[in-house]
């Protein structure tokens, strides 16, 4: 999955529940959202093409981007927005030791892979609907 929406995902584990878990449960609502239809798979889009990096630059502004509405919306909790966004998007930084890593590591890599049965290259659509979502979600938090 596209990883704004990760960082989206931890912002709203950040100001739903009780900061000592907000670094766990932000984790494992990254393999929650990855186990959801998404983008992927793509026929010119893969790992390391030019569209490729193009897309990574946009997913990073993107991350960025959804970081900063986050924190404009709970200006007191950056701190802890921050930490959840983080950990939503941390398991895809572990990607980047896929195929260089054995043992627990690569089963786990595996894991994290397989899960990801939805991914398709029509699936920027649902990644997109659910930026929609957690974006209304965050606003609607946001008013109460
Ligand atoms: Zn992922």
């Amino acid at each position: 999955m596209l990883g704004f929406n990760h960082v989206l995902a931890g912002s709203i584990v950040a100001v739903i529940t009780p900061a000592p878990l907000v670094p766990l449960v932000a984790f494992a609502s990254h393999f929650l959202l990855d186990t959801t239809p998404h983008f992927g798979r793509s026929a010119t889009v893969y790992p390391y093409t030019a569209s490729f990096k193009r897309l990574l630059v946009l997913d990073a502004v993107l991350c960025f981007s959804a970081l900063g509405l986050a924190i404009s919306l709970f200006p007191d909790q950056w701190f802890i927005i921050a930490v959840g966004a983080f950990f939503g998007a941390l398991p895809d930084f572990l990607w980047l030791l896929r195929g260089r890593v054995a043992g627990i590591m690569g089963k786990f890599l595996d894991w994290a892979e397989w899960i990801q049965w939805g991914e398709r290259p029509y699936g920027w659509l649902f990644d997109a609907v659910y930026a929609l979502l957690m974006t209304i979600a965050l606003f609607l938090l946001s008013q109460t």
